[in-house]
């Protein structure tokens, strides 16, 4: 990744150059975003991703269920594998199963 001088990197949502302090990002190894951007588009695509892998990291359970109704309705995941789907949206899906398999039951 390129780094300017004055700038902490790339949002992720609009794709503007962060300057340094603006950035928001919800963990440490995850996208930058604005935190204007995170405020005004809770429910974009990326910022969504990230938040709810954020709070995957740290969920104990009880709050798997929650987290995956939360990602089939703010990307309508079939409820049927569907392909093209999955290539559309590789992370998202990633992130799915990944919470899917966590639950034990
Ligand atoms: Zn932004």
């Amino acid at each position: 990744m390129v780094i300017i001088e004055g700038y902490e990197g790339i949002c992720t949502c609009c794709f503007e150059p962060i300057r340094d302090g603006g950035g928001f990002k919800f963990r440490e190894t995850g996208r930058s975003f604005h935190s204007r951007c995170v405020e005004k588009n809770p429910n974009s695509y990326y910022i969504k991703l990230e938040e709810i892998a954020a709070r995957f990291e740290k969920a104990c359970q009880e709050q798997l269920p929650r987290l995956i109704t939360e990602m089939e309705q703010a990307y309508s995941i079939p409820i049927l594998n569907n392909e093209a789907f999955n290539q559309d949206n590789e992370e998202v899906i990633q992130l799915y199963r990944k919470i899917s398999q966590a639950r034990d039951f």
